[in-house]
Parts: C-alpha cells; structure tokens; sequence
C-alpha cells in the first residue's frame, strides 16, 4: 500500500526532541502565549521575511482576524466585498462570512488553479479586498494581483495555508500582499500535533489589533480594549512547530524533486498533469491530476494500493451550508472539482513507491 501522506512516520523523526519539549512544557506549565510562542512568532516572520508574525488556533481563524482586523483599523466595513477563488477550501470564504464581509466567487485559471487576473475587471472596482489562495502549495500569480490590488486599492491578502515556503522573486509566500494566513492543521506542509495558525504582515498596526483580538482584546490582563475571541497558538504547539521548521525547507524540496519525477516519467494521454514551471513557486502540498472518468481511476488506484484523496469533492458554492451562492454559474470550478484527483505526496516517499506509482500510472 503508497500512503497518501504518512503523518506518523513524518512526526517520527523528531520524536526526541518532541519529547524534549513537552517535558520542559510541563516543567515550567506556561501554557498559554509562553515562551515557546514569542520564539515561533519570531522565527516564522524571519523565514517568511515579514516584520510580523502573530500565532493563532488555527489557519481559519488567521483568515477571519486579518478581516476583523482591518474592520478594527476602519480600512474594511460590514458588508464590503471580498474577492475569492471559488475552487478554494471552504475556510478561505467561511472566514469572510465570519467577518460580515461579502464573499464574491471567481473562476480560477484551469492550469493553475489559482486565481489571475484576466478575470471580470468590473468586479474589482466595487471590491475592497482579494484572498489569493496559493491552493496545493503554488504560488498564485502575484505580479499580477500586486498590479490589480494597487490599481484598484484592494488589501491584498494571502491565505498561505498550503503552501509554507513557496517563493518567488517577489518573496515568500507570507510576504506577498498585505497580510498572510498561515494553517499549521497536521497535514499542512508545516503541521502540528494538532490544530494552530498563525498571521504573518508587515504592518505593525494591522499586528497590534490582531495580538488584541486573538486574546479577548486584551494586553494588559482582565484589561479589553476591543472585542475579541480567543484564538491562541498553544505554547506547546509552538514548541513543536519550532523543531519542524528547521525541516521544512529540506521537506519541501524533496517534494519538489518527487513531482518533478512524476512529472518527467508519467507519460499518460489519459491523464492531466500538474501546470509546474520547475521553480519554488510550488511546494506540492497536493500533486493533483486530472482525469475524464474518475470512478474507474480511482478503482484502478485501489486495485494497485494507492491511496489518494480529492481536494475537494465538491465547490463551495455547492455545499448545504452555501446554498445561496448556489445560483453561480462557475463552470471552470465545477469541472474542476469534477475532475481532479491527489496522488500520494510526502517528504518520505521512498524511490520504490514513486517508481511503482510512475509504472501504475503508465499502465492505466
Ligand atoms: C487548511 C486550510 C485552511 C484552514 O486551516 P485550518 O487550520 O484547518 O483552520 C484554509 N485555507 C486553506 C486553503 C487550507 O488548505
């Protein structure tokens, strides 16, 4: 059996000093905003080359206070509106809901997956802000939406959470806009033992409230000088996240050089491979593929013991809990989700297992 990703055994290399850690942790039972989360926060804003990194429980949260954030300082109102790729995960847009902000669905590239900007040009004149989504871990076209954020004075805001250290000549992923959200969910290419997110900006004003409104907006304790929530990066989570980034630039090349076998040696008229341009731009967080008849693919992968999994099934404007997006007519994003599917991708693929997923995959 390939495993899609192979969270035990990626864990298992820092187990050591995982335990280190926790040991410390207990000793000095400073759980909450500790040490260990001032010491991630500074490192992460180092590597991501930002002024400022703020930790949070998770990535959807990192989303939701950006916005709440810019409410907070006046550059956002209720009800303004919110440009977003409509083949994203469904936090990118449940995170503006949660704001009062209006989320407006565009159709992404097919190649890439990620939003450009030969999109509509009449909806960014009534917008006020655009999550790029750096959706399977590649860069979305940033020239570009710099040019279209200036020009039509968006925030330009990314959500980062699947793509830890991809970059570009423009910088990191985390630096490339006005703000960034970071996931840190176990299966992220940066992945805790659990949930966690952080926020990554240059803008110290944007920092300030957003260190407020994770921590029931206060600084000075049982002092609220605005209305906040708790969303806190846990301290022991910290810890461990700071061991993993010392991996994860070496983690990520490793994918890289697999998709790039993948790429190089499945020869396959029956299946669509990845748009890469062989660059950092990418740090395959999902290797996702195309196919016309995905249940005979899929029953093929199962009969060869390959995992995979859809990212992600079905739109967001299809879901339940979306339905008054449902009268959207998307037909890249529908066909889209209609046709993708991941191939196992981790740092700790064996050569063995990508040369037999190479070989099954020629023989489909
Ligand atoms: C994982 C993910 C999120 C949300 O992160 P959580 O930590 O699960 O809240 C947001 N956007 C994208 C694109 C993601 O992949």
């Amino acid at each position: 059996m390939i495993k899609f990703l192979d969270i035990h055994k990626i864990n298992h290399r820092f187990r050591e000093e995982f335990q280190v850690a926790f040991s410390k942790s207990l000793d000095n039972s400073h759980f909450i905003l500790g040490a260990n989360v001032s010491k991630f926060e500074k490192e992460f804003s180092y590597y991501c080359g930002t002024k400022h990194c703020i930790g949070t429980a998770n990535g959807l949260d990192a989303l939701t206070l950006i916005l709440k954030g810019y409410i907070q300082l006046g550059k956002l109102k209720k009800g303004d509106q919110v440009i977003v790729p409509a083949n994203t995960f469904i936090a990118t847009i449940l995170s503006i809901l949660h704001a009062d902000l209006e989320p407006v669905l565009v159709e992404p590239h097919p190649d890439t997956y990620t939003i450009s900007s030969d999109s509509d040009k009449s909806i960014y004149a009534n917008a006020k802000a655009l999550i790029m989504v750096h959706l399977y871990g590649q860069l979305a076209d940033v020239e570009s939406l710099q040019q279209l954020a200036k020009d039509y004075k968006l925030l330009l805001i990314e959500d980062a959470a699947q793509a830890h250290g991809a970059s570009s000549s423009f910088g990191m992923a985390g630096n490339l806009g006005h703000a960034a959200a970071f996931s840190f969910y176990p299966s992220k290419n940066l992945g805790a033992l659990g949930d966690g997110g952080a926020v990554t900006t240059n803008d110290s004003e944007l920092d300030r409230n957003i260190r407020l409104l994770r921590n029931y907006g206060s600084e000075v304790k049982y002092t609220n000088e605005i209305i906040g929530v708790n969303s806190r990066l846990d301290d022991m989570q910290a810890a461990f996240l700071s061991i993993k980034l010392k991996r994860l630039d070496e983690d990520n090349e490793r994918r890289r050089n697999i998709a790039k076998l993948y790429l190089n040696e499945i020869r396959n008229s029956k299946i669509k491979l990845p748009f890469y341009d062989g660059s950092k731009n990418h740090v395959f967080y999902a290797f996702v593929v195309e196919v016309d008849n995905r249940e005979k693919f899929t029953n093929f992968l199962n009969e060869n013991q390959i995992e995979w999994l859809i990212h992600y099934p079905i739109p967001p404007h299809r879901q339940e809990a979306l339905k008054t997006f449902a009268h959207l007519q998307l037909p890249i994003t529908e066909k889209i989700h209609n046709r993708i599917i991941s191939l196992p991708m981790s740092p700790l693929l064996k050569d063995e297992e990508v040369q037999t997923l190479i070989r099954v995959l020629n023989a489909y």
